[in-house]
């Protein structure tokens, strides 16, 4: 079968860490956050497309990482962590909520970044930077309770359901044969056409999974990636290339992980949702 890359990605995004943190922050670069703890001027000094602001991408259908609040406004770990990161950054940050496969292309011109649980691949490293990892993910497959599918072999010739743009759509139409592929905007549409048997399996990344199992409960069964070969995926930010903003978010990022408000969120978000 053919893989996805991601192992040569993972390689890749260990060695931008690596660099990041020994030699790839410009030593003679303005410094560019205000000092912590006087964050809340909104004097940056970034190029973004509106200034002080930080517009970011978002495609609010994949919880716990992004879904649409009881307000009607995105929310999620993701936003929290988006938030956090331009609090740091002194940006006030606007989030714009757009189809998945429509964030990559929109970065520089209607957007400033995307968060949206982003797999970083080959392929949108061609168009944009990432940021320094902030989650390891890994592709699972959502069957319905009585299904007899347990393997990559199970799936040849299965309809799949997949998010359109995703890299459970990549893997779908690359790695399993035969398979008849229904790309949809929304992966809770997909899963709706598992329990009424247009699909026989859905592709989506592990969190999302789990919380459709939980929100389908005795329906539908999410199986773990590693039982189909999957291979472990890496969440970042995307930001336009070369931009200023990729080592600033960095170290906004590292500090976050280093004073517990990243934990915080994870335990907050992720893990009291599953
Ligand atoms: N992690 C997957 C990807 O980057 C799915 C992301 C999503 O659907 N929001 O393609």
């Amino acid at each position: 079968m053919k893989k996805l890359l991601v192992k040569a990605l993972a390689l890749a995004v260990c060695m931008s860490t690596l660099c990041l943190a020994g030699c790839g922050a410009k030593p003679d670069a303005p410094a560019p956050a205000p000092a912590a703890g006087n964050t809340s001027e909104g004097s940056s000094e970034f190029k973004t497309l509106e200034s002080g602001k930080l517009i970011i991408g978002t495609n609010a259908e994949f919880p716990p990482f992004e879904y649409v609040g009881d307000d009607g406004e995105p929310d999620g770990f993701d936003m929290a962590l988006i938030k956090a990161v331009g609090e740091k950054l002194g940006l006030e940050v606007e989030i714009q909520n757009m189809e998945f496969s429509s964030l990559v292309t929109a970065i520089g011109s209607k957007i400033d970044g995307a968060i949206a649980g982003m797999t970083v691949t080959e392929e949108r490293l061609q168009t944009v930077d990432f940021s320094d990892p902030y989650y390891e993910a890994v592709q699972y497959v959502l069957v319905t309770s009585d299904s007899d599918i347990k393997s990559a072999e199970d799936l040849v010739g299965k309809n799949i359901g997949v998010q359109l743009g995703t890299t459970g759509n990549f893997i779908a139409e690359d790695d399993i044969e035969g398979a008849t592929v229904n790309a949809y905007n929304k992966a809770v549409d997909a899963v709706n056409d598992l329990v009424n048997g247009k699909n026989d399996a859905v592709i989506v990344d592990k969190n999302p999974a789990l919380v459709f199992e939980s929100n389908f409960e005795g329906q539908v069964v999410a199986l773990e990636g590693s039982q189909f070969g999957f291979e472990n995926e890496q969440y970042a930010i995307a930001l336009p290339k070369d931009s200023e903003l990729t080592p600033a978010v960095n170290k906004a990022l590292e500090e976050l992980k280093a004073d517990g408000t990243f934990d915080e969120l994870v335990k907050k978000y992720i893990e009291e949702a599953e």
